[in-house]
């Protein structure tokens, strides 16, 4: 059997110390079992002598049941001068009653003298004395050294001595920290041999790194190297300023690269919706480049490496991304070779053999369009409908005859007015529609709409998502073209749709025609309205 590494998972605790990441009480229990269900052997709670809604926390799981998980709390060792009983941290710990306790002791000489305030020789004594105390009341503890490589560099031998006094007290495991995130790999692993020939044959040791000099995860991963089995980090490396040690890449690197032991092997492909499910509830967008679980970690543009990836995938892929719940992309772009468009293509269900000549004329539809501007990542709904008038396939739904927009602003008092009037040509019948918005693109969307939504009731399913528009050669000024991205929706599928001009309402408008267009043609094609 493979060694095992142990997963000490501190999203709830230090990843809420990140910036701009809070969870509510819900959330916090929400990500602790699904952590559960992805195998991580610790979770650690929160600090409940520090904030009342970890204390929460801890009353709220007393009940529930997990199933690999055991939860830990954290804290402090005692304050100078106090016996434990009487520290209130220690008690509010004792209190919020998990299976596992965790504290943390100074090991960095000025540390103690500087922010503690108080002798080596008693820090000495609280870290033994907290470590015992706990015992008492704890199934588990676990001893965080604070600062430990840092103070390690500074004075050796007192960090050394820290650790055997937790170790002396009895701690199940003594976790090194790499609290201001600066120390390299090599660095730690070097110290980490020092530290085994100190501590007693067999006495566990912990990590914990940051990644302020972007080593987290790496410096998790030489620790494994020295054999160190208890791993700590944060789901997508949230935390204090640069963040930790990310728990997905941890668990990925530890079984698909090392080979050991860690989550149920059937479990890692859960690793990007657990990835994406924690960065839902903290609000933060997903990292598209985020390495394994990221959009762009399998994603593929340049031509060459298209048609590499698409015969032998270990040509540009350093894994297969479903093992770990990802997927391959190949992106359109003008790097675009002909491999691109053969597997766009057939991802639409589109059969082109390479070198007909459909396939020559959609590339050279799609170079000409690129060179005015047009760009297809992130609009792939117009690069389909290219795809398919390229085709031959262009029978639209519906036909322009022409549109107007107006904005006017009287007396300067109020907010300018919108308004749109679209004649088109819908199933041989002459339509001609105005409407108003709050903006002229606004008002063609709805005169659109307004339009055919007698013909296409399903339309009203379909929402504007999200409008972005970037100006190309900026150089020009107000004469520049100008490059619209729309996104749009229906409960069942986003798309992405572009239009270029001169001028943003045609820009505008041709994005917003592409996106009901798509629509009109999905519903077609799955038999809907
Ligand atoms: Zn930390």
């Amino acid at each position: 059997m493979a060694r095992e590494i142990k997963i000490y998972d501190t999203t709830l605790r230090d990843g809420t110390q990140g910036e701009g990441v809070a969870f509510s009480m819900e959330d916090k229990v929400r990500i602790a079992q699904r952590l559960d269900a992805l195998g991580v052997h610790y979770i650690e709670g929160g600090w409940p002598g520090s904030n009342p809604k970890d204390l929460r926390f801890f009353r709220r799981v007393q009940d529930a049941v997990f199933k690999t998980a055991r939860i830990s709390a954290f804290g402090a060792t005692r304050r100078p001068g106090v016996r434990p009983p009487e520290d209130a941290n220690l008690q509010a710990l004792v209190e919020a009653g998990p299976p596992v306790v965790t504290i943390f002791g100074k090991s960095w000489d000025f540390h103690v003298t500087s922010a503690l305030g108080t002798t080596l020789a008693e820090n000495l004594n609280m870290i033994e004395d907290s470590v015992a105390y706990l015992l008492k009341h704890f199934e588990e503890v676990i001893y965080d050294a604070e600062h430990f490589f840092d103070g390690f560099k500074r004075n050796r031998a007192y960090a050394l001595k820290t650790l055997l006094a937790a170790e002396g007290a009895g701690a199940h495991c003594l976790v090194l920290c790499d609290t201001n995130g600066g120390t390299l790999p090599h660095e730690i692993a070097a110290i980490i041999r020092e530290v085994r020939d100190v501590v007693k044959p067999g006495t566990p040791l912990g990590i914990h790194t940051h990644n302020d000099a972007e080593c987290g995860v790496a410096n998790a991963l030489a620790a494994v190297g020295e054999g160190i089995d208890h791993v700590q980090g944060t789901v997508n490396g949230y935390g204090e300023r640069c963040g930790n040690a990310n728990t997905i890449s941890v668990i990925a690197n530890v079984m698909l690269k090392l080979g050991l032991d860690c989550i149920p092997p059937e479990n890692l492909r859960d690793l990007r919706d657990v990835s994406r499910f924690v960065s839902e509830l903290a609000n933060r967008k997903p990292w598209h480049s985020q390495p394994y679980v990221g959009d762009s970690a399998f994603a593929h543009k340049g031509g060459i490496h298209v048609s590499a990836v698409l015969k032998h995938p270990e040509t540009y892929e350093h894994t297969d991304p479903s093992l770990v719940g990802n997927h391959r992309r190949v992106l359109v772009s003008e790097l675009a070779g002909q491999s691109n468009i053969l597997w766009k293509a057939r991802e639409y269900g589109i059969d082109l053999d390479k070198n007909t000549p459909d396939a020559r004329r959609i590339l050279e539809t799609l170079k000409r369009l690129e060179d005015e501007g047009f760009q297809f990542e992130g609009a792939e709904a117009s690069f389909e409908l290219l795809i398919e008038r390229a085709l031959g396939n262009d029978r639209a739904h519906f036909d322009l005859v022409g549109y107007r927009v107006i904005v006017e602003e009287e007396n300067g008092e109020e907010e300018p007015v919108a308004e749109a009037t679209v004649r088109l040509r819908v199933k041989g019948i002459a339509e001609h529609t105005a409407a108003s918005g709050n903006g002229p693109v606004d008002a063609l969307d709805r005169a659109l709409r307004k339009a055919l939504s007698d013909f296409y009731p399903s339309l009203a399913e379909m929402s504007l998502m999200d409008y972005k528009v970037r100006i190309l050669d900026e150089s020009k000024g107000t004469g520049a073209r100008t490059r619209v991205l729309i996104t749009s929706g229906d409960g069942n599928e986003t798309w992405g749709t572009v239009g270029v001009a001169d001028n943003i309402i045609e820009a505008s408008w041709q994005a917003l025609v592409d996106s009901i267009e798509y629509k009109l043609r999905r519903d077609d094609k799955a038999g809907r309205r």
